[in-house]
């Protein structure tokens, strides 16, 4: 058994040369996609080869509602919906979710107009929401899901995901937070954003980590041209790793 990461995008939200964060994760040959930028379908075709397409994707859990993040969400809902005739599980943590319909995708999904006259539709039309609580474990196929609060500018989670034996930590936007380093310091693997902003992580703050810890951990998230030294590895867009 394997669990395996793809980087289907690691841009942050002005890139002109990467699509924006989003991870496509597999184990037991189930993919799940943290964050769900917009051209996915695009993004998953590039970045797997062809070889994952929506209908092969069980679920979408999104960090936080930022574009960057989940600009996705409406196409690939759409498409699962139109062409696949199914509904999209959403996981996400709480103040994530209660927000996702009303305050981001009701406007272009809740009423759609055609010779027949309006259809109303709700979240549960599109969606099979999945809320996370803090301090839960998730069950979600052959992945255990957690998730933490972080410091950023709208409400936002970091996730660890435990598959096959292995665990992967993914920050999410944050700020630096010395106390969800410590959470994601149990992981095998760990995908942590830096960016520029107080709402974001110094790349300075990643790079004075212990050396033992610096060793597990991918950048992503960060400016385009941005000088890396060799203290933390960038994550790479169209690679896939073995958590
Ligand atoms: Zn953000």
């Amino acid at each position: 058994m394997s669990f395996t990461v793809t980087a289907l995008g690691v841009g942050d939200a002005f890139s002109a040369m990467h699509y924006t964060s989003c991870l496509l994760l597999e184990a037991s040959g189930v993919a799940l996609l943290v964050d769900c930028p917009h051209p996915i379908r695009k993004m998953l075709r590039e970045g797997t080869e062809g070889r994952v397409d929506v209908q092969d994707v069980r679920g979408v859990a999104v960090t936080h509602l930022h574009a960057d993040h989940a600009s996705g969400l409406e196409g690939f809902a759409y498409y699962s919906h139109f062409a696949l005739g199914r509904r999209t599980p959403l996981l996400a943590g709480p103040e994530v979710l209660a927000q996702a319909w009303d305050g981001h995708l009701a406007a272009g999904m809740r009423v759609l107009r055609d010779a027949n006259g309006p259809h109303q539709h709700t979240f549960e039309s599109f969606f099979d929401p999945c809320p996370i609580a803090e301090g839960e474990v998730f069950a979600f196929g052959p992945f255990a899901i957690e998730v933490r609060p972080t410091l950023h500018h709208i409400p936002t989670y970091a996730f660890r995901v435990r598959a096959a034996g292995r665990l992967i930590g993914v920050s999410g936007d944050t700020a630096f937070d010395q106390d969800l380093i410590t959470w994601l310091a149990t992981c095998d693997m760990i995908i942590h954003e830096s960016n520029l902003g107080p709402a974001h992580t110094p790349y300075e703050s990643l790079a004075a980590l212990p050396r033992e810890l610096r060793a597990r951990m991918r950048v992503t998230h960060l400016p385009d041209g941005f000088e890396l030294d060799a203290a933390v590895q960038p994550l790479r867009q169209g690679e896939r790793l073995e958590v």
